[in-house]
């Protein structure tokens, strides 16, 4: 299958080229003659299997064929020509064709982004970003150019809607990007207000890594007769990714192991996660001191200094970036080998878009997690999440003073190589519910990375709460004078308490009253 086969207009053919792309994805070659075709679209496919082209060339396909030969006039064209007149000129309400909505910045600057490098061959198509943290003149700016294009975060989209600087009457196409990411951070009642405020003849596209539940229920309401794709490409299974789990004893064997695995030599870039922001910081500094181009990105940062961040990361002047989950999310740079799980994640599906940090555009990585014994409950969770066992596998030299916890029918004392469960030095924690290991080396109330073994959890975990930015948890601080996690990126929120717009950079208070929509026939 090629791109020309797919019906694509020229001009775009050759853009892709251009890009670097030779053949579609999985999730292109279906989604893309479905779209041209005018269907609905619901897909669920996972970051980096090339959804963005799946929704975004189709979407130009469209323009390209219904675009004006003859340029007319931007409204901040005919503005600038009122003014010279002398005449008063209020703003008028950008209205544009086509709207993407993204969880998060970095995502909403990636797919701006490719829509660049895929329109480099047409006129008049323009794509804008409308985020939380960007300074308001400037996004006046842009929107005054009548951007054919907008792809937002919620929050700022509906500020600008309030304040009738934009009007969805025109639009033509909504993309609903990672919208179970969406959800889970608390953004339905925006999404349900943006949906409401778009004509009922748009196209709609929705793209998440799992369609059941609260997304599908969503997903059906807003769209009509739907083509349903879910592809299970070998990048969604991560079958390019080799996964691992590292037993350590505490934090100071955390730190030396970490520190071994980014000596590895088939380390090009890594990213390591953290629980907490503070942590996120601190590691990196420890990093830089160690002598490793290290780098922070958390959700503290001010969106510049992200960018900036991430440009040394694809650059390859920074080659360790130690995130937390909010900030990273979006992150795509190919040269990523390894991802590190300092932490664990607090929800499994952070650990499926955690590890797709890397193996990008069709290459290998590895994924490794860095497990307290009283963590092994969340390894399980993972597992049951993904449908795949995570190996554990022992680094000679960093050994774990403990065995592994007797998970897979092992008895206490397994040593690597020793037979049992799986190639040597591998072992699988995969075992029937039921058989629970109460692990925890540490007093109950302490805790690394945000578990606490199997005791209950009171705090949430993997128990359906929402989260968001901006709310912090406090954790008990750690015994063993290590990192001690306290503040949490994407903490938690009760339902119904007010929120801000998750990100601690230009967050702009959101009331909890916010006008309740339902999404109508739809
Ligand atoms: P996405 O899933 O949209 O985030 O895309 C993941 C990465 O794959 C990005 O770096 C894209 O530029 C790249 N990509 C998308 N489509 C293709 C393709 N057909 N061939 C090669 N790379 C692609």
């Amino acid at each position: 299958m090629s791109f020309e086969a797919l019906g694509l207009h020229a001009s775009i053919v050759k853009a892709v080229f251009q890009a670097g792309y030779e053949k579609p994805t999985p999730v292109q070659a279906e989604a893309v003659p479905a779209a041209i075709a005018g269907r609905d679209l619901l897909v669920s496919s996972q970051t980096g299997s090339g959804k963005t082209a799946a929704f975004m060339l189709p979407s130009l396909h469209k323009f390209a064929e219904t675009e004006p030969a003859a340029a007319g006039r931007t409204p901040a064209q005919d503005a600038q020509a009122a003014r010279a007149r002398g005449e008063r000129v209020r703003f008028k309400a950008a209205q544009p064709k086509m709207l993407v909505l993204t969880p998060t910045r970095e995502l909403a600057l990636q797919v701006t982004t490719a829509t660049e490098q895929y329109t480099a061959h047409m006129r008049r198509i323009r794509a804008v970003s409308i985020l939380g943290g960007m300074p308001y003149p400037k996004q006046m700016q842009l929107l005054a150019k009548n951007p054919e294009i907008l792809v937002a975060t919620p929050g700022r989209l509906i500020d600008h809607m309030e304040s009738g600087k934009i009007d969805f009457s025109q639009l033509e196409i909504l993309v609903l990007d990672e919208a179970d990411r969406m959800l889970d951070m608390g953004f339905i009642e925006d999404i349900e207000k943006i949906v409401a405020a778009t004509p009922d003849t748009r196209q709609t596209m929705l793209f998440s890594a799992t369609l059941d539940g609260v997304v599908g229920n969503m997903a059906r309401r807003i769209t009509k007769n739907p083509q349903v794709i879910q592809i299970m490409s070998a990048t969604n299974r991560h079958e390019n990714i080799v996964q691992k789990v590292h037993f350590v004893d505490d934090l100071s064997h955390k730190n030396r192991l970490l520190d071994h695995l980014l000596r590895d030599e088939t380390m090009d870039q890594a990213v390591v996660f953290t629980a907490t922001k503070r942590d996120a910081d601190m590691i990196a500094d420890r990093l830089n001191i160690a002598g490793f181009a290290a780098a922070a990105l958390h959700g503290d940062m001010h969106q510049g200094a992200r960018n900036r961040t991430l440009d040394s990361m694809r650059r390859g002047q920074v080659r360790v970036l130690v995130a937390t989950d909010v900030a990273a999310r979006g992150i795509d740079v190919p040269s990523i080998t390894h991802v590190v799980n300092y932490d664990l994640p607090k929800f499994p599906e952070d650990y499926v878009h955690r590890i797709g940090r890397t193996g990008r555009a069709g290459r290998n990585g590895t994924a490794v997690s860095l497990v307290n014994h009283a963590e092994s409950m969340n390894v399980r969770r993972i597992e049951r999440f993904t449908k795949q066992t995570i190996p554990v596998d022992v680094v000679e030299g960093f050994e774990p003073k403990r065995s592994a916890a007797p998970r897979s029918g092992a008895r206490p004392g397994w040593k690597p190589g020793d037979g049992r469960g799986g190639k040597p030095g591998q072992r699988s924690f995969h075992k029937p519910a039921g058989e629970g290991y109460r692990g925890g080396d540490k007093p109950s109330g302490q805790r690394e990375g945000g578990y606490r073994g199997d005791a209950p959890r009171t705090d949430s975990g993997y128990q359906g709460q929402r989260r968001e930015g901006g709310y912090r948890s406090e954790s008990a601080p750690r015994a063993d004078g290590g990192y001690q996690g306290q503040r949490r990126e994407g903490g938690f929120r009760s339902e119904g308490a007010p929120r801000r717009e998750r990100s601690g950079f230009g967050a702009h208070p959101r009331s909890a009253d916010s006008a309740r929509r339902t999404f109508g026939d739809r």
